[in-house]
């Protein structure tokens, strides 16, 4: 018994080493996760603080229920962030981006959205569209199973949100042509009913 005990020891000991060592590894992001994660937090942020612009011009309902959407997607980018100490590059005040071709995307929208309502729902189309496609190529970016259902709840919000602004620029004789989804990708989506995204 004592000889087998001699002799499993070394292994255990070694076999405990390995799991440490694959565990160091296995915490670390990479350093494209960490740049998606960080913008991600502004591009959520950027839809949110474009909504607010929109509602505060038109008073339609549609964005300030899909602002405060954002706002809760801004705060899952912000536990993920938390939890794995990634450093949040977002400043507080509305319309105000650390990330520079996001404040020229504001900028851009923003004056989008002050032309017409119309102007105000292909911009949010446009935010939409650009968001999901972000976010899926976020997804093929990262092995962390909490990181892959955080990108896929906001990316569930995302298309309800882009139906959404489709129906309503509709409704008033408008239309929209993708600008960075595939056109069968934006047509299954749009083509398909809203989802249960719990967010
Ligand atoms: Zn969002
Ligand atoms: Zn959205």
């Amino acid at each position: 018994m004592k000889f087998i005990m001699y002799l499993l020891l070394p292994i255990l000991f070694l076999g405990c080493n390995d799991t440490d060592e694959i565990e160091d590894v296995d915490d670390t992001l990479s350093k494209q996760e960490i740049e998606d994660l960080q913008f991600l937090k502004e591009e959520e942020k950027l839809a949110r603080d474009v909504y607010l612009y929109s509602y505060d011009l038109y008073g339609q309902n549609i964005f300030k229920n899909i602002s405060n959407s954002e706002q809760s997607h801004m705060n899952s980018v912000a536990v993920i962030l938390e939890k794995y100490g990634v450093e949040d590059l977002s400043l507080v005040e509305r319309g105000k981006f650390s990330n520079t071709d996001l404040q020229s995307l504001y900028v851009d929208l923003t004056n989008l959205a002050s032309e017409s309502l119309e102007g105000a729902l292909i911009a949010g189309a446009t935010i939409e569209d650009l968001d999901i496609n972000d976010i899926n190529s976020f997804i093929g970016n990262t092995r962390f199973q909490d990181i892959g259902d955080m990108y896929a709840l906001l990316n569930c919000g995302s298309r309800n949100h882009l139906r959404a602004y489709i129906n309503n620029l509709e409704g008033i004789g408008g239309f929209y042509i993708p600008q960075f989804l595939s056109l069968d990708e934006y047509n299954s989506i749009i083509n398909s009913d809203n989802e249960k995204c719990n967010n």
